[in-house]
């Protein structure tokens, strides 16, 4: 499955706020498989945001992930960005207003908020495309959702890197993992950094290259740093397979080509 991350919120187009959430989204995403083809911050412009999300369904891409606008404020339009592009109208979502009004009786019970009351910016939060299922957020107030229209998947996290986090692993996660399953695609990848012994990575890159192009379901890159009689330029390997076993046996079979390419190329690593 290929998939894009778009990262909304004007503090990370101002250098305010580095984007972390892709960074770590972009990784767990290709540990269970999934190939992120696109990642794109967006700034707090209702017609910025739903333009990025059609561009991603033009590049055919299965899964998308947003993070970020999902709070109680008026600058929070994620939500609405995805009811324009699938055409679907906003409603009060009956879950996720329950979900968001036990979290501001748990906040109030415990003297964080004046009131449990649902005040309309709390409602905004519960205000979601139509057929959305919206995702608890055990961490924050702002419930995540998740649509699945014909063989795409989208998901809305909130930009809170904690609540993102949470919300991934608890519920979006295992999600995938049987939407994947269900398609006959489920992935499993491992991987091994090997030391080459050489320092010039244009030396370097076609052997990594010849033996990346020898095998299926591998992924081989150096891992460039600075130049210098010193340098040991690393080799981070990757290998999938339908299940762990396979993608073991091809990570084994990958590094030994590399190691074996390395010697004979003369410079011998590790
Ligand atoms: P939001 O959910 O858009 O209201 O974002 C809440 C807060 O989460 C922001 O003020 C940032 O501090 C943080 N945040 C939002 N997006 C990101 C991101 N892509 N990476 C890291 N932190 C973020
Ligand atoms: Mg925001």
């Amino acid at each position: 499955m290929k998939g894009a991350i778009v990262a909304v919120g004007r503090e990370i187009l101002t250098g305010k706020t580095l984007d972390t959430n892709s960074h770590w989204l972009a990784g767990e995403l290709m540990a269970n498989g999934i190939r992120v083809k696109r990642i794109c911050a967006v700034d707090d412009v209702l017609k910025e945001i739903a333009q990025e999300l059609s561009h991603c369904f033009s590049l055919g891409l299965k899964l998308i992930i947003t993070t970020g606008g999902l709070g109680p404020t008026e600058d929070d339009m994620t939500l609405t960005a995805w009811s324009h592009v699938l055409g679907r109208d906003m409603v009060l979502n009956p879950q996720a207003l329950e979900m968001v009004r036990s979290t501001y009786q748990g906040l109030y019970q415990m003297g964080f908020v004046d009131t449990p009351e649902m005040t309309l910016q709390r409602e905004k939060m519960a205000w979601m495309p139509q057929g959305s299922q919206p995702l608890p957020n055990l961490v924050g107030a702002a419930p995540a959702m998740l649509i699945r229209e014909g063989d795409r998947i989208m998901v809305a996290l909130p930009g809170v890197p904690r609540e993102m986090k949470a919300i991934f692993y608890e519920e979006v996660r295992p999600f995938l993992i049987e939407a994947l399953r269900e398609r006959g695609e489920r992935l499993v990848m491992v991987e091994e950094v090997i030391q080459s012994g050489f320092n010039d990575e244009s030396h370097l890159g076609p052997l990594v290259r010849k033996v990346m192009e020898s095998m299926e379901g591998v992924y081989l890159k150096t891992l460039a740093t600075h130049f210098g009689p010193d340098v040991d330029l690393a080799v981070r390997v990757e290998a999938w397979g339908r299940d762990e076993e396979e993608a073991r046996d091809r990570l084994k079979k990958v590094v030994d080509a590399l190691k074996k390419g390395l010697e004979e190329a003369g410079d011998v690593g590790d």
